[in-house]
């Protein structure tokens, strides 16, 4: 299958110079990028023409609960404390394998439809999330959520059913669909099962992922119950290391931040989650890039963003930052768009196959239209400046991973829409009626 994005008005690379080149051509070959130039083959078996678009690499969302979809706009307005224990769990509680499956085709579509090719969840009834993630064409890593107390019978399922999972996503042979390890956060696991999670991310070579210091009351309790800060704690365990992806990070001191940089970590930042949920602070991402930590961003579940719209969450990670450091400049958007792209690929560690548009890598592409209001005029001052700020998923026109196309023209060509729509309704009522 070859595919020709023919005439592209602005390619953002993203490769190392971070070029925005202008009128070239991207050819695409069994899913892989062979040629970008301004005279290309134009024999192709699809071919779109991109005058007057911006194609971009398909962005990267390294923080989420993608079935969570289905309880957006269910329980706004809450702490994280009291929005878990009142309102989630409860729910969660009578959550069945169709539920979730239906809840992450949802948030397939919106991924789709918003831009972001690959992303990182962590949640429960994985075999139904990976096949909806397959049935989508998207590329995700999944991770079944650990969770249980020392010795507690949760914790002896959640190993059981992580070790479930891996052999099932072995099984299913999806090279779109790959493995991840989850411990959901130190105030939810044992010292034992956040040590056996490390072990079988390394076992399986594949990105550890956990919530760290998210709010400042879950560091006040690690402090108290062990007397020492989670990160020093995690260091303690031996947990900190590079396959690390630790979302949230808002509360650590520059301690805690020079430990993670030591140990490698890397850190998906979720702005709009830590506002939604009135984390307060703000994470300290200048710190972190001083001390060379690579940074992505995630949404977190939409049950608590309310959106999987990463354009928004490039946005308000922009905006964040400048508000509290009183300085608009504190971050180019151009380090903003690359925490969606090329670092949140290096986060993974996958940074020689997707991030970038270059030859040789993953047709993981977006096109963006820009003959709407909001991205008029286009290109005055800074064209990145402009997706950071100016663009809305909404601009996003068609999406390709692996040289499919997953949305062209707005037409979503993997999944039903309409009955997606219609079955996570009723599913979300149904649930909360129980809850
Ligand atoms: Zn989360």
């Amino acid at each position: 299958m070859s595919l020709l994005l023919r005439n592209v008005s602005w390619l953002v690379t993203q490769n190392q110079t971070r070029a925005v080149l202008r009128n070239v051509s991207v050819r695409v070959e069994d899913g892989i990028i062979t040629e970008i130039g301004t005279n290309p083959r134009e024999a192709a078996d699809q071919i779109i023409d991109c005058e007057g678009k911006i194609v971009l690499p398909g962005l990267i969302n390294t923080h989420t609960h993608l079935a969570m979809t289905m309880f957006r706009g269910y329980a706004d307005d809450m702490r994280l404390e009291e929005w878990l224990q009142s309102k989630i769990w409860p729910l969660e509680r009578n959550l069945t394998p169709e539920i979730c499956h239906y809840g992450a085709l949802l948030g397939c579509l919106e991924m789709i439809s918003t831009g972001t090719t690959t992303f990182l969840d962590m949640y429960f009834h994985m075999e139904e999330v990976a096949k909806a993630v397959a049935a989508a064409g998207l590329r995700a890593y999944l991770s079944h959520a650990v969770f249980g107390g020392e010795g507690s019978e949760l914790e002896e399922k959640s190993k059981e059913s992580t070790e479930r999972f891996v052999r099932f996503l072995k099984e299913l042979q999806n090279p779109q669909v790959n493995l991840a390890i989850g411990p959901h956060a130190i105030y939810s696991c044992s010292p034992e099962l956040l040590v056996w999670s490390k072990e079988v991310a390394e076992q399986e070579k594949t990105v550890l992922h956990i919530h760290l210091a998210e709010t400042r009351s879950e560091q006040a309790r690690v402090e108290k119950e062990h007397g020492i800060r989670e990160t020093g704690y995690l260091e303690k365990l031996g947990f900190l290391c590079p396959n690390l992806l630790a979302a949230h990070c808002v509360w650590l001191t520059k301690s805690e931040v020079s430990t993670l940089a030591k140990r490698g970590v890397k850190v998906s930042h979720c702005p709009v989650s830590n506002m939604k949920l009135a984390s307060g602070g703000v994470a300290p991402i200048p710190q972190m890039l001083e001390r060379g930590v690579v940074v992505s961003i995630g949404t977190d579940g939409a049950a608590s963003n309310n959106s999987l719209d990463m354009f928004e969450s490039m946005k308000v990670c922009a905006l964040a930052q400048a508000h509290q450091r009183w300085d608009p400049a504190i971050l180019a958007p151009q380090k903003v768009l690359d925490f969606a792209t090329i670092d949140a690929a290096k986060a993974l560690g996958i940074e020689s196959r997707i991030g970038s548009v270059e030859v040789e890598k993953e047709a993981d592409l977006v096109v963006i239209n820009t003959m709407t209001p909001n991205l008029v005029p286009l290109d005055g001052g800074s064209l990145i400046s402009d997706l950071v700020y100016s663009a809305k998923g909404y601009n996003v026109e068609t999406t390709i991973v692996h040289g499919e196309l997953l949305m062209k023209n707005r037409v979503i060509q993997t999944l039903n829409e309409s009955e997606i729509y219609e079955k996570t309704q009723e599913n979300a009522l149904t649930l909360i009626k129980q809850g």
